[in-house]
């Protein structure tokens, strides 16, 4: 099957044995616990709904053969699905290197909760120089993070070329190393791209993480998160905290996430088409000083971009003249674009990361990292992209005034 074909039917084939009700949808199996017809073996396989549930198990089948992976782990947020994997593969002491420019609930995961409290030592580097991750790594590094692009600045990383690094540091990390050898292990969040455009798997992480809450759930209605690989001992492990820990993704969560995969494969043409030809109207504006998308050959990684990724997604940002006063009126005046943090739903988003998602990170922060105040961040939605441009251009208008 191709990946459309399976993001239609990949673990939700119609149960047609005898008995079966054929069902074309999966049904969200509620039961919380599940009757044996025998004391010896559990009947179809379920026991207890948090180690295992039809409808979660339907929802993690099509998310490994979408991933390209073999087991996927469903958690109840995409942070639930990050702390896993730290609580499943790292211990207390163990150096950790990451991309500095990382969307901000990770970081103040892994700074506030892991390094603080914890006992993680942490790198953060600016990943987009492979040269930079090297020199961080050292004999304790058990892990490296990297989402590619990043929120809200969209820079690239090598996903091949530093999978690579972290392959020549030595054994522990492969299949069937069964948690024995303690390697390093390469985890890639691929939020932004989903599997459409990006496939980190294939690329040589060991591990992708999703906020499924994003494009692949894809219509805002919806908290999940994911751990995908293609090492079965690395799934036990993972599989065995998700039952332990217990913060499951619940059936009916994973019942919409089922219904959203469907459309994946059209949702993500159509965010792309759509982000394409905004960012095309927004260069030729006078109000705008810079357009940040990879799919633009002004974007410094474009190179990196069209070889690593099958597109360039839905995500945008703006570097509007004036500053922080500019980028508020824009903010007020737009209409069709929801003023909103999170991305990847259907309907347009827009945000500032000077006022909302990066408030909390102090002004001097803010510029040396490049997150100028008149940054302005869109997801681009599905909508009639002529509607999204005249909502722009009222917009624009009015953050010049003032
Ligand atoms: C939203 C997001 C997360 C966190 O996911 P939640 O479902 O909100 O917990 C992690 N990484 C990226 C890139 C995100 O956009």
């Amino acid at each position: 099957m191709r990946f459309d074909t399976k993001a239609v039917h990949v673990g939700e084939e119609p149960n047609l044995a005898p008995g079966g009700s054929g069902d074309v949808v999966m049904p969200i199996h509620l039961a919380s616990t599940f009757a044996r017809a025998r004391l010896s073996e559990p009947t179809g396989g379920y026991e207890y709904s948090r180690s295992g549930n039809p409808t979660r198990d339907g929802l993690e089948r099509r998310l490994a053969a979408l991933e390209g992976g073999s087991e996927a782990i469903c958690f109840a947020s995409g942070l639930a699905a990050e702390t896993a994997t730290v609580l499943t593969f790292l211990r207390p002491g163990d150096h950790v290197v990451l991309f500095q420019d990382l969307y901000g609930g990770t970081r103040r995961l892994f700074s506030r909760v892991f390094a603080k409290r914890w006992g993680l030592r942490l790198s953060y580097v600016d990943a987009r120089d492979p040269g930079q991750v090297a020199e961080a790594m050292g004999p304790d590094t058990r892990m490296v993070w990297l989402e590619s692009p990043t929120n809200p600045l969209l820079g690239l990383c090598d996903i091949r070329v530093i999978a690579d690094m972290v392959e020549a540091r030595g054994p522990g990390t492969g299949a069937g190393s069964g948690g024995g050898a303690r390697g390093c292990l390469l985890v890639v969040d691929n939020t932004f791209m989903t599997p459409v455009f990006q496939r980190p798997l294939e690329l040589g992480a060991h591990l992708v993480v999703h906020s499924t809450t994003k494009y692949l759930n894809g219509h805002s209605d919806s908290v999940g998160g994911v751990v995908i690989t293609g090492d079965h001992g690395l799934a036990e492990r993972l599989r065995f905290h998700q039952n332990a820990a217990g913060a499951v993704l619940s059936p009916f969560d994973s019942f919409l996430v089922l219904r959203g995969l469907k459309t994946l494969g059209v949702r993500m043409a159509a965010h792309q088409a759509g982000a394409a030809r905004v960012t095309r109207w927004l260069e030729g504006r006078p109000e705008v000083r810079g357009v940040i998308y990879p799919g633009l050959e002004s974007h410094p990684q474009h190179e990196l971009a069209a070889r690593q990724m099958h597109g360039f997604g839905g995500m945008v940002s703006v570097e509007l003249e004036g500053g922080l006063g500019a980028a508020r009126r824009l903010l007020e005046t737009v209409r069709i674009f929801a003023l909103a943090e999170s991305l990847g739903g259907v309907e347009s988003l827009m945000e500032s990361p000077a006022l909302m998602t990066h408030a909390s990170v102090a002004p001097e922060a803010r510029r040396r990292i490049g997150l100028s105040d008149g940054l302005v961040r869109l997801s681009v939605g599905i909508e009639d992209v002529e509607d999204l441009l005249e909502d722009l251009e009222r917009g624009l208008r009015a953050s010049q005034v003032g």
